[in-house]
């Protein structure tokens, strides 16, 4: 079985300036393909350092993706380390040289000289074009001879260098346009389908327990996994023909989706919004959403998926008591009295969000985010949300605690929110 390695080239992750999304990326579309993932390493732009971590990564690994370091600047050394690694010679490829030329000219601008060096490959690599900017990479099939004169581990054994531009969306466009193809045929034999079923209100364990008697069997397998509030079960199968794996797999995702019921609220690209959405769109029904503490996380969600026109009315982020008093008519009495995170204002205010947006739904959020605000009686993570709709209105508390910060309270409010509109809309 043959096993991938990402290699994140760039200081700046280094730093902690970016965040290595590439790698999370590569290491979920390898598990997605059956390819397994035994090392990632992250090196900065510097040359020996690259040069070794490549060597490193070649002798343990049948597949070394890079991603970084394909730029025209100096600090851009990703093509020429590889080439240095193995002693071969660099080569310019003169059609490529055209095509960056040509997205020059495109643009009314000359090509600054440095740009050249996009256009350099080693010799006996192929390109991996990239539609979507000036850098494209390599695919290259390095020779057992270039292998063993390297001492190379197992030189006889299939080795690939697939590199990649930092900017996310050139490499997420190559890898599913070219790449991935590209392993799946010369790296796999037979075929792996695969289902993520995604889960919202079971914590990691207790899914494992309720689906224990599934778990780690071979084929299909079934896998838990967790992240930010949610759950995930990967069902994969491996068999000759994708039918076959498909065969596999579809009558245990069926059974999961029937013993799970509303805790599985889809599979693969969905999420909770994309959902949400796809609800509202079926019931005809409209939305509108008031948010202090989440600051419009909600409304982001909501958006991010094309066509949430069609059932958002209007998003208000009303952080201030005034604000919450004048449009959404929260009363003086509410907030004098029970303060603007209590269930009391949470139900005012969607109650006031749904009129003022005239929605078939308000929803409403306002808690305490942290770090500062808690108070004995109501703990940082303490947040009301609340759903009215035409026949009344509920509010849920939730107490998240202090522990997962800031940026997690916000983010797992969202998804708490977004969580009770849908199973509000599946009990229309
Ligand atoms: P580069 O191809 O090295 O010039 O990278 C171009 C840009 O892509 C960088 O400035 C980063 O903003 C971004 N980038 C580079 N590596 C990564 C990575 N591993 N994950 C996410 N973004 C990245
Ligand atoms: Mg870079």
């Amino acid at each position: 079985m043959p096993n991938a390695e990402i290699v994140s080239i760039g200081t700046e992750l280094l730093l902690g300036d970016v965040l290595d999304t590439n790698s999370k990326f590569f290491a979920s579309e390898l598990a997605r393909i059956g390819i397994d993932c035994f090392y990632r390493s992250t090196v900065g732009d510097n040359k020996d350092r690259i040069k070794s971590t490549l060597k490193v990564a070649f002798d343990r690994s049948d597949i070394v993706i890079t991603s970084g370091g394909l730029g025209p600047t100096a600090d851009d050394l990703t093509t020429e380390c590889i080439a240095e690694m193995f002693g071969v010679p660099l080569q310019l490829d003169e059609t490529i040289l055209a095509e960056i030329e040509a997205m020059f000219a495109e643009r009314k601008l000359t090509m600054p000289e440095t740009n050249k060096k996009q256009a350099m490959r080693p010799k006996g690599a192929d390109i991996l074009p990239n539609e979507n900017g000036t850098a494209p990479g390599i695919i290259w099939l390095v020779s057992s001879d270039i292998l063993a004169a390297n001492d190379i581990s197992e030189p006889t054994r299939k080795r690939v260098v697939m590199t990649f531009p930092g900017v996310p969306s050139e490499l997420i466009a190559m890898w599913t346009e070219t790449a991935r193809d590209y392993i799946i045929k010369n790296f796999l034999t037979g075929a792996i389908y695969s289902v993520e079923l995604k889960h919202y209100g079971i914590g990691e364990s207790a899914l494992a327990e309720k689906y224990g008697h599934l778990l780690y069997g071979l084929s299909p397998s079934v896998a838990p996994y967790a992240g930010q509030g949610e759950c995930r079960l990967r069902v994969a199968a491996k068999a000759s023909t994708m039918e076959e794996a498909r065969e596999l797999v579809m009558p245990v995702v069926e059974q999961i989706r029937r013993d799970s019921g509303t805790l599985c609220y889809g599979q693969d690209d969905d999420n909770l919004e994309t959902v949400v959405g796809r609800l509202l769109v079926t019931k005809g029904m409209t939305l509108s959403v008031a948010e202090s503490c989440t600051g419009g996380l909600v409304s982001k969600r909501l958006t991010d998926v094309s066509g949430s026109s069609k059932y958002t009315k209007v998003n208000v982020v009303t952080y201030a008591n005034e604000v919450k008093q004048s449009v959404l008519k929260v009363s003086k009495e509410t907030l004098d009295k029970y303060g603007a995170v209590s269930a009391e204002c949470a139900e005012e205010m969607a109650v006031g969000v749904r009129a003022f947006g005239q929605a078939n739904i308000g929803l409403s959020i306002t808690g305490i985010a942290g770090p500062d605000g808690g108070t004995a009686e109501k703990p940082i993570g303490t947040i009301f949300v609340g759903l009215a709709h035409e026949r009344g209105c509920t509010v849920k508390k939730l107490e998240l605690g202090s522990r997962v910060g800031r940026h997690d309270i916000r983010l797992r409010t969202s998804s708490a929110a977004l969580n009770m509109v849908r199973l509000f809309l599946l009990s229309e």
